[in-house]
């Protein structure tokens, strides 16, 4: 059962650093254990000297992301950035994900931006709602995703019945690098495939500490666990026949995922986890452009910004733009084009940010991500090089379903207004509409999720002094059209027309029937779905 792979060793020093590099996101549920077993991987990993107590958030040290007074009050997370590690003779970097459905906008930007994601499943609640969701973005951008069963240590669901569900809601089968024994409740410690032996975990420092981990033969098992190891290695071999036995290339092509067993409360079974990211998942590699050809991991620097963030910090009020290295070495100062404008943009400000904490980053590798300092000429999607141009494609804007017209509460601080909206709208936080009729003092911003207001108005009275009131509008869905339909539906109640500021004229509708009736008496407009080939969250 015990499986190598040969990882390349060959190739010059970019070729091999690409080959250390395992960038990839945990997608899951909120409340699942993201940020516990993102604590317990950095743990592992040495990052952090001892995770937050398992008693969750509220007790948690501020190590892991939420910044934002609004994340803090609300106990979610909104920001995105990266976790770096070294473990083995690899370099991990976790991106993290924002934990609220409202701003999935930005979990699809960071998803275009990892090779691999963890899909961390609470036992006892199997495939959630937020999961499914995030794992359709995984499949569309077919991510090889690895599932991790958390909170085994609490009474859950049967594992063979956790299995079925995730072949059957997900399609893919499932692989199991290591198999619970005990029942959940009753978590002992698990069969490692791999190595066929028994890792036996006992807590440690009530889980603030790595698991005490003993390792055991499969007889040395049978005669200590009895009927639980027989269980154990029962069920796993049931999986196995069914589906099939450890596969890479299957895992890669998406159509399998291996499993494991954890609680990332009490460290069980996290270092199983890291091991299985660092033998199998994929490493980076080259990226395909806009015309579909690959930029080799060896060429020239570039990357793509796949994040933009601002007021992250009351101590840092600055402007963080993350970028996915994808190829060549990138070194702090050095000058990179940006495709969009053709411009300089000069590197100085290199960082590495997580959370609250920022390290200075001298080099990265493809994999890597790179926070750039001061850096509000830079938008999301925007590609960066050196010497030989390129650009990657752009990261598509989700179908708006808010909409709310704003306005400066005072009408001398338009200025500032129209600055806040503006650079709140590159920074992928907002969409903005306009149209002739509303003017400019009124722009209607559209949203995915309706917290991305509270955020917008949070930023607009503290970061641009520039408090502003919003006014709902009745819309609630978009369609791409041409700036013809705009005087066709300027008279229609229940639609209207706006230009999007990248140049795409959307038509609002209340909903589904004021929709169908416009397209029943006009037949010829134009109306298509965004992005139809995304989920809509
Ligand atoms: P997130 O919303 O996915 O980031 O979830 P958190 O990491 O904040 O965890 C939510 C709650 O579940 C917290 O109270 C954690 O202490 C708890 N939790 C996380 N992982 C485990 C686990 O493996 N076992 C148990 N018993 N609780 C866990």
């Amino acid at each position: 059962m015990s499986q190598d792979i040969l990882r390349p060793v060959r190739g010059n020093e970019i070729e091999k650093q690409a080959a250390r590099r395992r960038t990839f996101a945990v997608i899951s549920h909120p409340d699942a254990g993201k940020s516990t077993l993102t604590e317990a991987l950095a743990l592992h990993a040495k990052v952090i000297g001892t995770a937050g107590a398992s008693s969750g958030k509220a007790n948690r040290k501020e190590t892991v992301s939420d910044w934002m007074q609004m994340e803090q009050d609300r106990g979610i997370s909104i920001s995105s950035a990266a976790l770096q590690f070294d473990y083995r003779d690899t370099v991990i970097n976790l991106l993290d994900t924002p934990g609220h459905a409202d701003f999935s906008e930005d979990t699809y930007r960071v998803l275009a931006a990892v090779d691999c994601a963890v899909m961390l499943v609470d036992a006892a609640k199997g495939l959630e709602t937020q999961t499914m969701k995030l794992f359709e973005v995984c499949k569309q951008r077919n991510l090889p995703i690895i599932t991790v069963i958390n909170k085994w240590d609490r009474p859950g669901l049967d594992a063979l019945a956790l299995m079925d569900e995730i072949t059957e809601r997900t399609g893919l089968l499932p692989m199991p690098l290591t198999w619970a024994v005990g029942i959940s409740g009753d978590f002992r410690g698990v069969w490692d495939l791999r190595n066929d032996r028994f890792a036996q975990f006992k807590r440690n420092n009530a889980g603030a500490n790595i698991a005490i981990t003993e390792y055991f033969t499969p007889e040395q098992a049978l005669e200590n666990q009895g009927a639980d190891w027989e269980n154990a290695v029962d069920e796993a071999e049931l999986v196995i026949d069914s589906n099939l036995a450890f596969n890479v290339d299957e895992f890669h092509a998406g159509k399998a995922t291996p499993v494991l067993f954890s609680s990332a409360a009490l460290n069980f079974g996290v270092k199983e986890i890291l091991d299985a990211l660092v033998d199998f998942a994929p490493q980076a590699s080259p990226r395909p452009d806009v015309t579909g050809e690959t930029r080799p991991v060896d060429a020239p620097f570039s990357g793509f910004v796949f994040k933009v963030q601002a007021g992250m910090n009351k101590a840092h009020r600055d402007h963080v733009a993350f970028i996915r290295v994808c190829s060549g070495k990138f070194e702090r100062g050095m000058v990179v084009t940006q495709g969009r404008t053709n411009k300089s943009f000069a590197t100085k400000y290199a960082q590495q940010v997580f959370g609250r904490e920022r390290e200075v980053i001298d080099e990265a590798f493809p994999g890597d991500v790179v926070g750039l300092v001061n850096a509000s000429s830079l938008r999301v999607g925007d590609s960066l090089f050196i010497e030989q141009p390129v650009e990657f494609p752009a990261i598509p804007l989700f179908a708006p379903e808010h909409f709310q017209v704003a306005r400066s509460k005072d009408p001398s601080k338009f200025k500032q207004f129209r600055r806040g909206i503006e650079q709140l709208e590159h920074e992928g936080v907002i969409q903005v509409l306009r149209s002739d009729i509303r003017g400019d003092q009124a722009p209607v911003l559209a949203a995915v999720g309706p917290m991305q207001f509270e955020v917008v108005q949070d930023r607009m009275e503290h970061d641009f002094n520039a408090p502003m009131r919003l006014e709902r509008l009745p819309y609630s869905m978009a369609r791409l059209t041409t700036l013809d339909t705009m005087p066709v539906l300027a008279n229609v109640v229940g639609a209207e027309v706006l230009l999007r500021s990248d140049g795409e004229y959307l038509a609002l509708f209340n909903d589904i029937w004021a929709l169908r009736r416009i397209q029943k008496n006009y037949p010829d407009l134009v109306l298509e779905t965004i992005g139809s080939e995304r989920p809509q969250f």
